[in-house]
């Protein structure tokens, strides 16, 4: 499924897509898949601390340490790049959260920023199991010149550890160890998990899709599918 089988005035109403689910879920591979198809930019919270630390500025030395950890970077913080991010012109249509909002302080806000611009909001939860959120963590590889994803298990390069596009040797992302995998599940059971509760009471439009051993493409025309059928309603 692609964006063209959205109407426009479907697509018009989709405005702030949030992807839900635990570290490993797929959050980032079906953000990327629907910048293609919907046409609005991914704001990737991850990416955004990690840009910090990479420039090595004073946000990015606070935060280094508890990224590293697999623990999570204050809601204060976090709350204020998304909001500034979130006022660029890219962003007028519509964008998709991924990795954000992770605690309830940080829906909240969300929410209320939203509810001041009269934006809808639809929560598309990935449901995995642990064993296939373990496994694809642990083989996730990536070419730091060109950002490509790979997997050991299920999207090997063609050859080992190089990147296919670009021949550059490919990394593993610094908290994707086992000691720090664990802390991040962990992170998400604790604070983020507990959300699913939260939009229920709350009564946000909310979608579970199983994304377990569902390949990419198929995963994204569920949730093309799911979005089409939600905003019929
Ligand atoms: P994953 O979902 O696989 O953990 P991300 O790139 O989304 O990968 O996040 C990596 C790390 O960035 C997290 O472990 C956490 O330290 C930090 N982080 C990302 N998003 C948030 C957020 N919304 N709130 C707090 N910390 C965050």
């Amino acid at each position: 499924m692609s964006a063209q089988g959205l109407s426009a005035e479907r697509r018009e109403r989709i405005q702030a897509l949030v992807l839900f689910g635990p570290p490993g879920s797929g959050k980032g591979t079906q953000a990327k898949l629907l910048v293609q198809c919907l046409g609005i930019p991914q704001i990737s919270t991850g990416d955004m601390l990690r840009e910090h630390i990479q420039a090595g500025n004073a946000l990015g030395r606070e935060i280094s340490g508890i990224m590293r950890a697999g623990g999570l970077v204050p809601d204060e913080k976090v709350n204020a790049l998304v909001e500034e991010r979130l006022e660029r012109p890219d962003c007028a249509r519509g964008f998709i959260l991924d990795g954000y909002p992770r605690t309830r302080q940080q829906a909240e806000a969300l929410h209320r920023w939203l509810l001041r611009r009269n934006i809808d909001e639809l929560v598309i939860h990935l449901i995995v199991d642990y064993n296939s959120l373990i496994t694809r963590l642990t083989g996730r590889r990536q070419c730091p010149l060109c950002g490509t994803l790979y997997n050991l298990f299920s999207k090997a390069p063609k050859q080992d550890e190089i990147c296919d596009l670009d021949g550059t040797k490919l990394v593993i992302r610094e908290d994707d160890s086992a000691s720090v995998i664990k802390e991040r599940l962990d992170a998400y059971d604790r604070q983020t998990q507990p959300l699913i509760a939260y939009f229920r009471e709350e009564g946000r439009r909310l979608l579970a899709l199983d994304a377990s051993s569902v390949p990419p493409q198929e995963l994204l025309q569920k949730i093309c599918q799911a979005i089409r059928e939600d905003t019929r309603g």
